[in-house]
């Protein structure tokens, strides 16, 4: 027999039956439906009971089917939910694995469908959740403990916007706790890198040292080089030995696993090579392993390694399968380089710029759409989004194809709404991230102004313009939590409000975080909402979203999490 840990009051056995038969007095009056059942029930109807392989009950179960409907008891058979509705069920079906949720909200488990998720090697530190530099030289001193002296040291995702000294690190930072270790360290965004006095020495830069093209070796206040090099950071990163495919594939299970402590129960990894999927492929041939469903987006770099893939595992499994194709329009706020109609603030007439002469990038689009896939485009400036937009209106008029599910991966500045009306007319979906309007404050704060700041990452109104809008994370953070209060919140990380007309609700913010994410990778009919014929993949959560103060969202914690019907998180 199975033992739960929310397993409190409900019976699964003949003789535990009786043991709440006998404490629950008011079974009489019917006040004790859930927890005393009869040992033989039968159906209303009479039909004999059917044993399934899990329920829950007792519980506030946001079902996201169209009404948003709210049921009390799920049924689990084979890994799909069988039904859901009042704890009447309770005499049709009868589990040794019933979980009484004691009120607790059980939901969908949250779908991530713009993600990056990569195995690493041991030398490596995430960075992307540190708050101070003393955390960053914690860390160092702890890994320099785990690989030994002398052995480089890497590391992604600091932002001085997040760091309690309000600076970047710099290379005395670094050399204070590794001056024995080469670091090197890419800022959040990957347009530059910290490395220290080691790394600099080895990689033979020097005050002599030309500046590299396209890049700048900086110096600081005291004409010494401070460690920061931009965009050409790789003359140091070349010098990082090779990984070994162990190291990086238990890092890779590792992070996938750590997705369903935060709910995330599928996700749409979103820019991998095809030998890469071969690795995912090893992990998800093991059936015991206990990961979140994916899907991997390519991009178009090898056309023809795509589709041998394609043609190897066609359309992949309920776990693994091909996702659209990627392609990059522009770059972020970092640097920034995102491609902007109008001119970023104080930055005279820059205004970003494509990641390919404009040609290629619509020849691109023609392309892709023409071989017949699906595609998700970065695309974050307001320019690039026209760009975009513009082209592949073109395109579907040219060769009209029903159903194509092409998605713009960012919706960071919100176009003319001529744009989000030829969007909705060609059925163009998005992928939005609204914890970037929290996470990305700073940012925005420094590069726009105005109008174009305060409707940093819409999601009403293109919402309002008919355009499906799915909620993702883009790994800043990857908690979906984030992106629920700044969806419903609009604020970013000081509190400060930015275009409240552009907030949505929670309910719609959980159907975008949901449903809407399984809608792009059509598999709407397969996830994404608690309906019968579905994947049971759910979590529980200690609060409930729908009455919680917006400002305790980020504070929720995920107690269990349940894909196919298996739990494979708990708190406890
Ligand atoms: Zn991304």
């Amino acid at each position: 027999m199975t033992t739960h840990p929310l397993n409190l009051t409900l019976a699964q056995s003949f003789s535990k039956n009786r043991i709440v038969l006998l404490l629950c007095a008011s079974f009489f009056l019917g006040a004790c439906d859930q927890g005393a059942r009869p040992t033989q029930p039968s159906s209303s109807q009479g039909s004999p009971v059917k044993t399934v392989d899990l329920i829950l009950t007792n519980g506030k179960v946001l079902t996201v089917d169209n009404k948003f409907s709210i049921h009390s008891t799920v049924i689990v058979d084979a890994g799909l939910i069988v039904e859901t509705g009042t704890a009447a069920l309770l005499e049709n079906y009868q589990s040794d694995n019933t979980i009484n949720l004691d009120g607790k909200t059980l939901m969908p488990g949250f779908i991530d469908s713009h993600t990056h998720i990569r195995g690493r090697p041991q030398r490596y530190i995430e960075l992307s959740e540190v708050t101070s530099i003393a955390e960053i030289q914690d860390l160092i001193r702890a890994k320099v403990k785990e690989i030994g002296e002398g052995e480089w040291i890497t590391g992604y995702g600091w932002s001085e916007d997040e760091l309690n000294e309000g600076r970047r690190p710099l290379k005395s930072d670094l050399d204070l706790a590794a001056p024995l270790n080469p670091v090197t360290f890419t800022r959040a965004g990957g347009h530059s890198a910290v490395v220290n006095t080691l790394a600099l020495q080895l990689a033979q830069i020097s005050l002599e040292t030309e500046q590299p093209e396209g890049g700048i070796i900086e110096r600081g206040e005291d004409g010494e080089l401070n460690g920061i090099i931009r965009e050409r950071q790789e003359i140091v990163g070349k010098l990082v030995p090779d990984s070994t495919y162990e190291e990086i594939i238990s890092s890779l299970e590792i992070n996938l696993n750590a997705l369903l402590k935060k709910g995330i129960t599928s996700i749409t990894d979103a820019s991998k090579k095809p030998d890469e999927y071969l690795m995912f492929e090893e992990l998800y041939d093991n059936p015991e392993l206990p990961l979140p469903r994916a899907a991997i987006q390519f991009q178009w770099s090898d056309p023809a390694a795509i589709n041998n893939l394609k043609d190897r595992v066609g359309g992949g499994t309920d776990m693994l399968k091909i996702g659209p194709i990627k392609v990059f329009a522009d770059g972020g706020f970092t640097g920034p380089a995102a491609y902007t109609l109008e001119p970023y603030v104080d930055q005279g007439e820059y205004r970003g710029y494509l990641n390919m002469p404009e040609s290629e990038l619509v020849a691109l689009l023609n392309e892709i759409h023409d071989a017949g896939w699906q595609m998700g485009i970065h695309a974050i400036g307001d320019a690039a989004i026209v760009l975009v937009v513009n082209t592949l209106a073109d395109t579907l008029e040219r060769n009209p194809r029903v159903d194509h599910r092409h998605y713009l991966n960012h919706f960071s500045m919100r176009p003319p709404e001529l744009t989000m009306e030829l969007m909705a007319e060609h059925a163009i979906h998005i992928t939005q991230q609204p914890n970037f309007t929290y996470t990305l404050e700073g940012r925005y704060v420094e590069n726009l102004d105005g109008w174009r700041l305060q409707h940093n990452n819409p999601i009403r109104s293109p919402m309002d313009h008919g355009i499906t809008v799915a909620i993702s994370s883009d790994i800043l953070p990857i908690g979906p939590l984030v992106g629920l209060y700044a969806a419903v919140t609009r604020k970013g990380m000081t509190g400060a409000v930015y275009g409240p007309d552009e907030a949505i609700t929670m309910t719609e913010a959980i159907r975008g975080y949901t449903l809407l994410g399984a809608y792009l990778n059509f598999e709407e009919d397969s996830k994404g909402s608690l309906e019968p014929g579905k994947f049971a993949d759910m979590i529980v959560l200690s609060d409930d979203l729908l009455t919680i103060d917006p400002e305790q969202i980020m504070d929720v914690s995920i107690e269990q999490t349940f894909v196919h019907g298996k739990l494979v998180y708990t708190n406890e």
